[in-house]
This record gives C-alpha cells, sequence and structure tokens, in this order.
C-alpha cells in the first residue's frame, strides 16, 4: 500500500462525517443530570470534608479511612465535584511541522498539554475510564489523549555514539518533557497503533524511514507500556473495516493483536480504534473475533472492551446511567481549538467530569439534587 492511498484512505471526508454521527445520541444533554439512581452514599452537603483547605494539611486528607489527594492545581477548589460527567477522549495523529487535520504542529501540542493542565484536567487512560479507576485528586478532571496510526512523529529515536535517545521533537519527546515538569501529569495516554502500514506507520517506523531502524519496533512498544502507557490496537495496516468481509476483518484486527502480543508477550489489548471509525459489516467482530495464522497454525483471539470511534464529542463516563463495558466510545479530534471548545461546552452544560478525590463516594453536581426528589 502507497503512502498516497493510505492518506487517501485517511482522508475521505465523507466517511469521517459518517463516523462522527454514526452512534448519534451521545452528544445530548441526555441522562447524566436528571438521573438519581446511581448516587449511593452521598449528598454534597456530604461530600469530602475538605475543600480549600486540602492542599494546606501535612499528610493527605482522610474521608472514610481513604486517602483523599491534594492537588498542585489552583483553581480545584473552586470546581464542584461532578461524578456523573463526561469525559473528554482526545485524538492525536500525526505532530509535527503544521498544523492541519491529521498533524499538529508540536508547539501547538505542547501548549495543548498545558492548556489542559491549566485547566485542571490530569491523563488517565482507557482501562481507568472503564474500570472507574481514576484516581484523581477532588477538583480535576480525566482526559484520555489517544494516538493514532503509530507513526514516527509520535515516537521517535535519535541515534547518538550507538545510543538511543527519544526524539524531543517528536510526540512522545513532548509528553515526557511535560510530565517530568508539570507535577501529576503522568504517562497515560494510550497509543493506538498500526503494526504493519505503510509509511513508517508500523509500531513508529521502520526500513529508514525519518531515521526509523525496523529493529526497534518492539523495544518502542515495550517502553511504552513499561512507562505507563496503554497500548491499543488499530489494525495491521488502516483497511476500512466497512468493505472487506468477516475473516479479512477478524485477521486485521487479530494480526494488530498478535503483533503487540510480539513486542510486549502476554499484554492483554483491551482498547481498539477503527480505523477511519468504519465499523466492519458485522459489528460483533470490533470487538471479538478470532483468526488462524497460516504459516504456524496458531489462532489468535481478540476480544476488547473499548472500540474507540474517530469523532462525537465527550464520552459518557463510568457513573453514567448508560455507560457500559464492552462498548463504544466517541472521542475528539484535535483540529484548531476543539479541545477548547469541548472544555467550554461542558462546563457550560454542567457536564464535565470533576473528581471529588474520594474513591468511596460517587459526587454528583449540586444542581442535580435540587432536581431530584
Ligand atoms: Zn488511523
Amino acid at each position: 500500500m502507497s503512502f498516497r492511498h493510505y492518506f487517501s484512505l485517511l482522508l475521505l471526508p465523507s466517511t469521517l462525517a459518517a463516523c462522527g454521527n454514526s452512534n448519534g445520541d451521545l452528544t445530548t444533554r441526555d441522562g447524566a443530570s436528571a438521573d438519581s439512581t446511581v448516587v449511593a452514599e452521598s449528598t454534597p452537603a456530604g461530600l469530602v470534608p475538605t475543600d480549600a483547605d486540602g492542599a494546606m494539611n501535612d499528610g493527605p486528607a482522610r474521608s472514610g479511612g481513604v486517602a483523599i489527594a491534594t492537588t498542585s492545581d489552583t483553581g480545584a477548589a473552586n470546581r464542584e465535584p461532578n461524578e456523573l460527567g463526561r469525559i473528554m477522549i482526545i485524538e492525536y495523529h500525526l505532530i509535527g511541522d503544521k498544523n492541519s487535520t491529521y498533524e499538529r504542529e508540536r508547539g501547538q501540542f505542547r501548549r495543548d498539554l498545558q492548556m489542559l493542565y491549566d485547566r485542571g484536567f490530569r491523563p488517565v487512560t482507557m482501562q481507568q475510564v472503564m474500570d472507574g479507576t481514576m484516581d484523581l485528586p477532588r477538583g480535576i478532571s480525566p482526559v484520555v489523549v489517544t494516538f493514532d496510526d503509530a507513526s514516527p512523529s509520535q515516537f521517535r529515536y535519535i541515534e547518538k555514539n550507538g545510543e538511543l535517545e527519544i526524539d524531543p521533537t517528536s510526540g512522545l519527546g513532548i509528553w515526557l518533557d511535560f510530565a517530568r515538569t508539570h507535577p501529576e501529569w503522568k504517562n497515560r495516554a494510550v497509543f493506538c497503533m498500526l503494526s504493519g502500514a505503510a509509511a513508517g506507520r508500523s509500531f513508529f517506523g521502520e526500513k529508514g524511514i525519518e531515521g526509523q531502524k525496523s529493529e526497534w519496533r518492539h523495544k518502542k512498544v515495550r517502553f511504552l507500556h513499561e512507562q505507563g502507557f496503554e497500548l491499543c490496537n488499530h489494525t495491521l495496516w488502516h483497511a476500512n473495516l466497512g468493505k472487506y468481509g468477516d475473516a479479512m476483518v477478524q485477521e486485521q484486527i487479530a494480526r494488530g493483536v498478535m503483533a503487540i502480543d510480539s513486542a510486549v508477550p502476554g499484554y492483554k489489548v483491551r482498547t481498539f480504534a477503527l480505523p477511519l471509525g468504519v465499523w466492519p459489516r458485522n459489528r460483533a467482530l470490533a470487538y471479538k473475533g478470532s483468526w488462524t495464522d497460516p504459516k504456524s497454525g496458531r489462532t489468535v483471539s481478540y476480544d476488547f472492551d473499548a472500540v474507540l470511534e474517530v469523532a462525537g464529542g465527550p464520552a459518557r463516563g463510568p457513573n453514567d446511567p448508560a455507560f457500559k463495558v464492552p462498548g463504544n466510545f466517541n472521542r475528539i479530534e484535535v483540529i484548531g481549538d476543539a479541545i477548547e471548545r469541548s472544555i467550554n461546552q461542558l462546563e457550560k452544560a454542567g457536564q464535565r467530569y470533576v473528581s471529588d478525590g474520594d474513591p468511596n463516594r460517587i459526587a454528583r453536581p449540586a444542581a442535580s439534587t435540587s432536581d431530584s426528589p
């Protein structure tokens, strides 16, 4: 598959529009604040007994025997917890020299991280969202940062005197530097990887493309895993799964999983990103299936908990009545000021997920209690 062909697939606007609308209802303002059945133990008045004083304590504040983490975020005290809210799952492709639909200029990428940080967001993985284990301080919101296609622009090595260094101008280089200089910014992005696509989109580069050697591929995937990042499958070479039969769909997906397993043996891939946001005709095959490698006779199975769409807006959070796992999750493509617009809309609608810092309670906004009996 040529580079040109690869990008012609990526640039089909009609396909993308369809993805954004394909499961429709998630962008509406139904549900969250009207439902009173989810919240178990707490009322706003009974929320965590530390507020503005939380950061001043010598040790972590406690509630019901559970440590409440504090934050360096000065605005956190002013954000009312709302753990019924929605979560942004944002989506990057290339990190490079310019801004375009599928490319974020590297300085802008760093400014995105800073803006998220300043507005009280901290990264979590899809696994944490699915398991409801986002251990965030009170007043802080989760954001899931996803990187699609495994291009060298996201994770590039530079070879210096026989040593490999992560290129500080690659997406990962920028992320790691940001994490070093910003408390609470952990290595919790999600890399949705291709393992055998054209133009170096094969575990972040091969065959000398952008100076990347094929033998570095598994080392890169292992590094991401060891640093705490989540490994996500995005198929073998980015096939439009709507155009192929069941056997090919499963082969594309299973070979991506097999490649991740070769790099990190035993890794359980739980998240899958649909190429182009296009579902296979048999939607169930996006979640679960198997394929037998004709060369080895080995059967590779997959069974995902999350299928990521290409677009659609903020996703339901784990305490939303309609949240389900396995399930599909909407994302936000990082184009222009899409992240800021989403934050503003979430805040205006009272739908921003804000942690109360206490894993034993589900905090709901005060407005929702006054609406309820
Ligand atoms: Zn992709």
